[in-house]
């Protein structure tokens, strides 16, 4: 399964977590639910970054994504926020969020990650794009310092990050 699952799954499990929503220029896939981004066209977005409207925002293949700032609201000992974006937007919130705790899901192989790839309809040369993209993400997130964790049972996944967020939260909360 891919990042997107793990993360709703996370948030379904650990009630502390609220998975922003994102915006971007891409359109909807066929069959993709209506509220997995908020779907804009690039004025839209562009006004939106003029007027600082994003905690960070990045091109990924041709389209804009950025995380909308009111999730800063979320940011508590009780309340967490879950970004599942990429690694160009990571590093913008790394440096926001000097706190921020950073994961990168890495495939259990590259057959597989074409076949989940595969399985949403994209076109053939968006995949091979994305496959190209793959381990140069997955080395560009450990340098910003995010913890690698292998994504190759969902439920062992989702335990794993779920275990790594609780740890950091702890451990940062403690004395608040
Ligand atoms: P997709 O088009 O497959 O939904 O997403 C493409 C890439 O954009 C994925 O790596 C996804 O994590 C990333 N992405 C989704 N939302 C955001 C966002 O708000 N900001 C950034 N920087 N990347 C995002």
């Amino acid at each position: 399964m891919g990042k997107g699952t793990v993360a709703s799954l996370l948030c379904q499990r650990n009630e502390w977590l609220a998975l922003s929503r994102s915006w971007t220029t891409r359109k909807r896939r066929e069959g993709e639910s209506e509220d997995a981004y908020v779907f804009v066209d690039q004025a839209h977005f562009k006004a939106a970054v003029e007027a600082d409207g994003f905690l960070e925002w990045a091109w990924f293949l041709d389209n804009l994504y950025g995380t909308p700032l009111p999730g800063h609201e979320y940011v508590g000992c009780d309340r967490h926020i879950l970004l599942e974006i990429d690694v160009q937007g990571a590093a913008q919130v790394r440096e926001r969020v000097p706190s921020a705790v950073v994961v990168v899901l890495v495939p259990p192989s590259d057959e597989e990650l074409m076949r989940r790839l595969q399985g949403r309809g994209d076109d053939a040369s968006h995949v091979l794009a994305r496959m190209r993209l793959a381990d140069e993400e997955i080395q560009a997130a450990v340098a910003i310092g995010a913890r690698r964790v292998v994504n190759d049972d969902l439920d062992r996944t989702v335990a794993e990050v779920g275990q790594l967020f609780r740890a950091a939260v702890e451990e940062r909360c403690a004395s608040s």
